[in-house]
């Protein structure tokens, strides 16, 4: 799960990580009252979406006057937004944050993050921020440096010292510098995150060291007791579709093919989009019904599915084991009933009942295409909606 900015620089701040002064804002009105409150000449516009790279879309603008944040934060607000993490359709912009400007030295990046190959949790700091850092780490990985957390010891005061003089951080501010990297370790650790990101960390000209930005996602495994995290989720910036389908418990991602799937396990799911591409066709989506698939669930899941207007075809790929394959097919028959299926259907079932759900398929009299092995299912599928 990702949230914004500013409730990131929220969270940030309860762990002592100094952040710019700010206030959230949902209309332009608030945005120029929220400049006059902070005061000063010098204030910086921000749309909050849940992506990066907003400073280049145009969705982070400096103000030097109230005149200039009414201007910026009417261009900003209802805006498509586009980042290189949007994709090109870009993110509608609901909400704002107004800071007061900062007076930037120098630029940092610092993360924490779950670290898979050496199953630890690792802070990275590079003296290269305010950029790409997927940029840095192709064209200069030498500039980031990386230490790895011992659990039991937590982010040591010879580790942080370590990173912020690596990224050049002046020796009168290693101090702060180190107390924001134990903040944001600590933060971390707390809130279950799996990455919490400030790019940039910035030096002021008065030697503050201040978090510019916030980055975070979560572990969705852990949300059950993180209240707080959950009660900052913005269904605005998710996918409809995957929230719509998370009610009914089905594991939902969109992607960008034609080829709707419907599969029991995430392991087989995977193998069944691989199985696709194989045979030169791309999936629409991963949809996992999971262990207890009703009837109901599998409505709502080719639903789902077929809302989506690039849906040529479905594959529906069972392993019936606990799962049984004729549950599955009276579900797949009412599913296919009720949404008035217009597209070709090939069902592919083995294991429990597989007899039973092939005759009620058959009794059906859709016109459902079967297939026995992956590879006769997924050639069926693509001659299907060639
Ligand atoms: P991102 O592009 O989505 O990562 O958004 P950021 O919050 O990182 O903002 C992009 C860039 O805007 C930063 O790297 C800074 O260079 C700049 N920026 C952000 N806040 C301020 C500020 O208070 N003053 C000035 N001058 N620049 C800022
Ligand atoms: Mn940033």
């Amino acid at each position: 799960m990702k949230i914004h900015e500013y409730q990131g620089k929220e969270l940030l701040k309860k762990f002592g990580v100094v952040v710019p002064r700010g206030v959230f804002c949902p209309s332009v009105d608030d945005a120029v009252k929220a400049a006059e409150t902070l005061g000063g000449k010098v204030w910086v516009v921000k749309a909050q979406i849940h992506a990066g790279g907003r400073g280049k879309g145009g969705g982070v603008k400096v103000a030097k006057s109230l005149d200039e944040v009414r201007q910026y934060a009417s261009q900003i607000l209802g805006m498509q937004l586009v980042t290189h993490q949007t994709g090109p359709e870009g993110q509608k912009v609901r909400r704002l944050l107004i800071e007061e400007g900062a007076d930037i030295r120098k630029e940092y990046y610092v993360a924490a993050l779950t670290d898979r190959a050496s199953q630890k949790v690792a802070m990275m700091a590079s003296s290269e921020g305010g950029m790409d850092i997927e940029e840095v780490a192709h064209k200069t990985p030498e500039k980031i440096l990386k230490v790895f957390i011992d659990p039991a010891d937590g982010l040591t005061d010879a580790q942080a010292t370590e990173l912020a003089t690596g990224i050049g951080v002046p020796a009168e501010s290693v101090g702060k510098a180190v107390a924001t990297l134990k903040g944001l370790y600590q933060c971390y650790m707390e809130t279950d995150a799996s990455l919490a990101e400030i790019n940039p960390l910035i030096l002021e000209g008065n030697g503050d060291i201040k978090a510019l930005d916030a980055k975070f996602n979560f572990d969705s495994n852990a949300l059950y007791r993180q209240a707080e995290i959950v009660a900052y989720r913005d269904l605005d910036e998710e996918d409809p579709d995957e929230v719509e389908a998370s009610k009914f418990d089905l594991s939902y991602i969109s992607l960008d093919g034609n080829i709707g799937c419907l599969v029991n396990g995430a392991g087989l799911a995977m193998a069944t989009m691989d199985t696709i591409k194989l045979f030169g066709a791309e999936p629409a989506n991963f949809l996992d019904v999971g262990g207890g698939a009703t009837t109901e669930k599998v409505t709502e899941a080719f639903q789902i599915m077929l809302r989506n207007p690039k849906v040529k075809g479905i594959l529906v790929n069972i392993f019936g084991g606990i799962m049984r394959c004729d549950t599955i097919a009276t579900g797949v028959v009412a599913a296919a009933r009720e949404t008035h299926l217009s597209v070709p259907l090939v069902v592919r079932m083995k294991g429990t009942n597989e007899d039973i759900g092939k005759k009620i398929l058959s009794d059906s009299g859709l016109p459902i295409i079967t297939a026995d092995s992956m590879a006769d299912a997924a050639t069926k599928i693509v001659a299907a909606v060639s």
